[in-house]
């Protein structure tokens, strides 16, 4: 593991300028023509965000000196401040910890995946949309913390372009030779529930994906939510097709309010018909992520009860099977072997499934466990002054 300790995320105070990362190409044109600009230093200054990936509007050549200046001083297109980096030991798994202009702490992490038989090479970014979280799974850091804030859509599009430029500047070279030197997938599964901030993620995801922008495909983007019914229907009716994931990790409601209090609120049934919704809309496949917690979700008997609950859905799910990452909350991972009995027993269901590639377990990889470590070591080192 290596650390690169940064400056610390002090509250600054808050920033005036219009924030360039948070607008789409058609809110940038609008806003540098009501400065005054002539309408097509939009495409220039776009340009120089996100196929340059300049980092500030002095580093943008092709823009006239005198509106270099304005531009600082009406403009930002900041990043957050890194607070800690760190990398696993393969160094395909890279975590930030951010501090917003307000000092809060975000994580955000990129994976770097091999090519295999599924696909090509590719660089994933997880991005928080939330700092801390209301929904409280009992299994999550982040949901330990409690709601903070939402984020805006530039600060979350600030998170991948981060990594953005570290892939331009250190392409990673994949195991088959390709280089990958730019974000090809995106995965709003980090701090937050997405469609709790429903407005700010969605603008964000067009930002993103918009051609002016980083061209990330939707198809290369997915969206993971506890199970916000109006939130999946709502999604179902944009124009967009984005992948939607599930985070089901139960196969009843009554296991699943025990770990996820939102159960209560959308009980499966409810989350299952938003999902036939979603699916009718968008064509699009939905995976069911369920984390599996040693000793309270792995059991055969769990395996048939979720099998029997989405085999009606057959093709339109795939299961993603997620062996838990050690938290506070004592919790542990299942063995390969129950692991492999399990995809058995959905396979006799009719249903297919898949086992994540437990990522930078040696860097607290899920979400909000680099934040809570890195809380507790400056709270140690406060008492000890
Ligand atoms: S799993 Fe997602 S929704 Fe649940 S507490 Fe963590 S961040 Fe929030």
């Amino acid at each position: 593991m290596t650390t690169s300790d940064a400056p610390r995320g002090d509250t600054l105070a808050p920033d005036r300028r219009a924030d360039l990362l948070g607008m789409t190409f058609d809110e940038l044109r609008d806003w540098l023509v009501g400065q005054g600009e002539p309408a097509y230093r939009a495409q220039q200054l776009a340009e120089a965000i996100y196929h340059r990936l300049a980092p500030a509007f002095d580093q943008m050549s092709a823009l006239p000196a005198a509106l270099r200046e304005r531009l600082d001083t009406l403009a930002t297109i900041a990043s957050p401040q890194v607070r800690a980096l760190v990398a696993s030991k393969d160094g395909r798994t890279r975590k930030l910890l951010l501090a917003l202009r307000d000092g809060r702490l975000i994580e955000t992490v990129l994976m770097l995946y091999p090519a295999s038989p599924e696909g090509r090479a590719r660089a994933t970014i997880c991005v928080s949309t939330q700092a801390g979280c209301a929904y409280g799974c009992t299994f999550c850091a982040t949901g330990q913390m409690g709601f903070e804030r939402h984020l805006t859509a530039g600060e979350i599009v600030a998170q991948v372009l981060y990594f953005a430029r570290e892939l331009r500047e250190r392409p990673w070279t994949a195991p088959d030779g390709q280089p990958i030197d730019r974000v090809t997938n995106l995965v709003f599964m980090g701090m937050g529930e997405p469609l709790h901030n429903y407005d700010n993620t969605l603008k964000a995801l067009r930002i993103l994906n918009m051609p002016e922008g980083l061209r990330i495909g939707a198809r290369h983007m997915t969206v993971s939510t506890v199970g916000l019914v109006p939130g999946i229907l709502r999604l179902a009716e944009e124009p967009l097709q984005v992948n939607l994931a599930i985070s089901l990790h139960a196969p009843n409601n009554e296991m699943r309010a025990r770990t996820m209090p939102v159960t209560r609120k959308y009980p499966i049934e409810q989350v299952l018909d938003a999902v036939r919704t979603y699916v009718e809309h968008t064509g699009r496949q939905v995976t069911f992520e369920y984390v599996l917690l040693s000793g309270v979700n792995d059991a055969d008997e769990h395996a048939r009860e979720l099998g029997r609950l989405l085999a009606p859905l057959r093709q339109l799910g795939h299961v993603n099977l997620i062996p838990v990452n050690q938290t506070a909350a004592g919790y542990q991972p299942p063995s390969g072997e129950r692991i492999r009995a399990f995809r058995e027993l959905l396979r006799i269901e009719g249903v297919t499934s898949s086992v994540r590639a437990e990522r930078g377990d040696d860097i607290a990889a899920a979400c909000g466990q680099l934040r809570t470590r890195e809380t507790r070591l400056q709270s140690a080192s406060s008492a000890r002054a």
